[in-house]
């Protein structure tokens, strides 16, 4: 059989479609997205899907799964119809340099101090070179500095390599022993396709689900391991016929806020609502603006309206709500908080956050495992380092699950080699 190494559901690559595809071609050869119809003489490293969508893709020999050079792909269509091909698409940055034969050892440091110069806070520099010393040297040069290494990737002998400037936001919970808090992702589809999604979730995203079997023992390990407060977030969990099940799992373990755009709460969606427990189940729901404008434009129309709808219902059912956006600009922020303020929402009940420059996210902050305190986020393919990279590879810590104390040491290892890392870094620059 001709080996599949990507897959397109969307005019985006989906960098995890792998497995996924595998599942889907065995489960239903039929189904639009696993369609396959090789040219004639196709080689075994070049695959063509054609679905009910038109969506096409052939995967040149460079793409593999899990290859960090890979984000995601834009739509080219070609003369013959609707077809797609994918290209890689290179994350924009604020300034280019093309070091050309300049190394750290020869003339590149003063190029890159003088873009810093030119650069502010979150800017993005990105640096072309085929010197392979120029890759961990500058990885060293970005500790030393407090900028962050965030992508790298190599076409035709070259590597282009990208950096965040100045240090990350601070995170406000960052002191939070790792392991108190606990992160399910359990499905990954969802009825919506916000444009920001850091995940890539979609109506047509595979479903990658947990399962209410495993999530039963995940609940049951991370009780005795001291978990406080589980977070299960999808794509949406209420598309899951036994989100109960599932919810009431993981609050009998630990306090449970369930991460939702609000949506669904009609039919029987309403008696699996219903029959959580009041006191330890949290609804978070997405709500980006004060107006629909803002809200919809990222999210699809009507869904402000929708998401209103589903925040009273869930009050009028007696759950703590906690409203979350996710916003562009620090004044976006400002003018939710107004709202929420004029709302007598309080601080425990609320989330602002900056959308991060991961998944279908085009514009954002851009974060490396470098900036981010772990928080244990476990999917259908393993253990990561954080919910914001859920299925990237950069953040994958373990695909083996269990037992669930040894996915938690695996996190605390690799956290405590970050941390000496930036230890050593300090010590040789120790000045008195
Ligand atoms: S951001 Fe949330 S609601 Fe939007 S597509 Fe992703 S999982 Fe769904």
């Amino acid at each position: 059989m001709a080996r599949l190494d990507v897959v397109i559901d969307h005019p985006r690559v989906a960098c995890w479609g792998v497995a996924a595809l595998s599942q889907i071609l065995k489960e239903n050869p039929h189904e639009h997205r696993a369609n396959r119809q090789p040219d004639e003489g196709e080689s075994d490293s070049r695959i063509r899907l054609v679905g009910r969508l038109g969506y096409c893709v052939s995967c040149p020999e460079r793409v593999r799964h899990h290859d960090p050079s890979v984000r995601f792909a834009e739509q080219a269509q070609e003369p013959c119809g609707q077809r797609y091909n994918m290209r890689l698409v290179r994350m924009k940055a604020n300034i280019e340099i093309d070091a050309g034969g300049k190394t750290f050892a020869a003339g590149l440091l003063p190029d890159l101090i003088a873009a810093l110069r030119h650069s502010e806070p979150g800017d993005l520099l990105a640096i072309t070179s085929s010197e392979a010393s120029v890759g961990a040297d500058l990885e060293t040069w970005c500790r030393f500095t407090r900028n962050t290494l965030i992508d790298s990737s190599s076409e035709a002998g070259r590597t282009r390599w990208v950096i965040r400037c100045g240090a990350p936001p601070q995170d406000p919970d960052g002191s939070r022993p790792i392991g108190t808090r606990l992160w399910l992702y359990t499905n990954f589809d969802c009825n919506l396709e916000c444009d920001y999604c850091c995940v890539r979730s979609s109506p047509t995203a595979p479903r990658r689900a947990l399962g209410l079997e495993r999530v039963q023992r995940i609940a049951a390990e991370a009780a005795q391991l001291g978990v406080r407060e589980i977070f299960v977030t999808g794509g949406e969990p209420f598309l899951l016929v036994d989100i109960a099940g599932i919810l009431t799992a993981c609050a009998a373990a630990a306090l449970t806020t369930v991460l939702t755009n609000g949506m669904l709460f009609t039919g029987h969606r309403v008696e699996a609502l219903r029959s959580l427990p009041r006191d330890r189940v949290t609804l978070q729901i997405s709500l980006d603006s004060p107006t629909p404008e803002l809200h919809d434009r990222h999210r699809g129309r009507g869904t402000w309206a929708r998401a209103w709808e589903g925040i009273e219902r869930a009050r009028a059912e007696g759950f703590r709500v906690r409203l979350a956006a996710t916003v562009s600009s620090d004044a976006e922020a400002e003018e939710f908080r107004r709202f929420l303020d004029a709302h007598r929402i309080t601080e425990e009940n609320r989330v602002i956050r900056h959308i991060a420059l991961r998944g279908f996210a085009a514009e954002g902050i851009a974060l490396a495992r470098a900036d981010l305190v772990p928080e244990v986020t476990i999917t259908a393919g393993g253990v990561y380092w954080h919910p914001v990279g859920a299925e990237d590879a950069d953040l994958l810590v373990t695909s083996e699950i269990f037992p669930l104390a040894e996915s938690f040491a695996a996190v605390r290892r690799d956290f405590d080699r970050e941390r000496e890392h930036a230890r050593r870094l300090a010590t040789i620059f120790n000045c008195a």
